[in-house]
């Protein structure tokens, strides 16, 4: 069967290219390996062509994406989303599902600054999930879940998608610019100022509320 040209996915971010792509798996269930980048810049558009090879089975994809501004070198580290927009390329399940990810992952991981970069990313993508929220809403509004799949989702974990529970999240998260910096130490220094932190902590309930969030099989 001949492949329809795919009409490109809104992104904020190159980011948000690689969470749409562990989102979107092969049909095989095998995660996509990025092969090669082509970047046209027709009008003003910055597109991105991303040719993937499935990592089990071998079969080649490539991904259309158009972003919303060119990158920059000046681009916070791992950016996904720097607009109060929320995403044209996943919905709220999905931002759920990829926290839920990052989450689950901190506690298999040995190294300090592993964990601060699954951390970073699971605080933007609860933030992404939060930009779906309209300020009346505490349940998911009918336009945040863009799928059946998304919609069941939402019905079988209603603790994980309120607004309030979202927030309550965040609220005891480090926050962002702290993540970010932590990202960018080596090793050494990080274990040094987690240290030197350590003793003025507090919001030590963070990492205990998380499991809220856990996935469910
Ligand atoms: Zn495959």
């Amino acid at each position: 069967m001949p492949t329809e040209p795919e009409t490109p996915v809104h992104v904020h971010s190159v980011q948000e290219e690689y969470f749409y792509m562990m989102v979107h798996p092969c049909a095989c269930g095998g995660p996509w390996q990025g092969e090669s980048q082509g970047v046209q810049e027709p009008a003003g558009n910055v597109l991105h062509h991303l040719r993937a090879t499935c990592f089990a089975c071998g079969k080649e994809r490539t991904f259309h994406f158009q972003l919303a501004e060119r990158p920059g070198p000046a681009d916070p580290i791992r950016a996904v989303n720097p607009t109060d927009e929320a995403s044209r390329a996943l919905d709220l399940a999905d931002w759920i599902r990829l926290a839920q990810f990052y989450l689950a992952r901190i506690e298999r991981l040995a190294e300090s600054v592993e964990r601060a970069q699954s951390l970073l990313d699971a605080r933007q993508c609860l933030e992404e999930a939060r930009k779906f929220f309209g300020p009346e809403d505490e349940a998911p509004p009918a336009s945040a879940l863009w799928s059946d799949d998304s919609r069941r989702r939402a019905r079988e974990q209603p603790d994980a998608f309120r607004r309030s529970a979202i927030e309550a999240m965040l609220a005891r998260m480090p926050p962002l610019e702290r993540l970010r910096q932590a990202d960018s130490l080596d090793q050494k220094t990080f274990k040094q100022g987690v240290r030197e932190r350590a003793k003025q902590r507090v919001n030590r309930t963070w990492w205990q509320f998380w499991r809220l969030f856990r996935r469910r099989k």
